[in-house]
């Protein structure tokens, strides 16, 4: 497992139903035969129109986490209770066009939130800046409210933005392109980690 070898904390599995984003990836079977080739947890976001109804099949299959969408056309905060109830970290997830207020009443049920810096679909588009502000907003109420959940960035995750994510209140980095089009992913993820870190 190149990832995990890299020095990799956890594995990111981004699920598409060809629906909710026109693009079409893995299912509950890619989870499954992931499990075994790695240590590492796997992180799975779904970005499917009815994250409801494939919840308990991405837990049975070996997900350690699930992250589902404030935008997903179900009943959200049932599906953060069910994937809650079923022993795994709930999150919540919400597009560059989605305001923070949007997942407000959510906040006190999940222990991730994704703010997604790029529009969901496909890899290797560029960062949106304005998202930015998006974390920094989370990370005050999260701080006023005494609340407790990670800061996840997904979109455009480079070493050259991701400095400013960390920055914003962001600690939990996903990156594709950046990392796997990198001649040397454990360089590049050092290099990642000390953008966030500045000396
Ligand atoms: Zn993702």
């Amino acid at each position: 497992m190149r990832a995990e070898a890299a020095g990799a904390d956890w594995l990111h599995v981004d699920v598409m139903d060809g629906h909710f984003v026109p693009n079409l990836t893995v299912g509950p079977d890619v989870v499954r035969g992931l499990r075994p080739a790695t240590k590492l947890p796997l992180d799975v976001h779904l970005m499917v129109e009815r994250p409801d109804k494939f919840v308990p099949a991405f837990i049975e299959a070996g997900a350690d986490r699930v992250s589902i969408h404030i935008e997903s056309p179900c009943n959200v905060a049932a599906t953060l209770e069910a994937i809650r109830v079923a022993g795994k970290p709930p999150g919540i997830v919400l597009n560059p066009g989605t305001p923070i207020k949007a997942i407000q009443p959510h906040l006190d049920r999940v222990k991730l939130v994704l703010v997604m810096t790029v529009n969901p679909g496909f890899g290797g588009q560029p960062f949106i800046e304005p998202t930015l502000g998006k974390i920094a907003e989370l990370a005050a109420l999260r701080e006023a409210r005494n609340l407790d959940f990670d800061i996840q960035v997904d979109g455009g995750v480079s070493e050259k933005t991701v400095g400013a994510c960390a920055a914003a209140g962001a600690n939990v980095m996903v990156s594709g392109v950046a990392l796997f089009r990198a001649p040397d992913m454990a360089a590049a993820i050092t290099a990642m980690r000390r953008a966030c870190h500045p000396a």
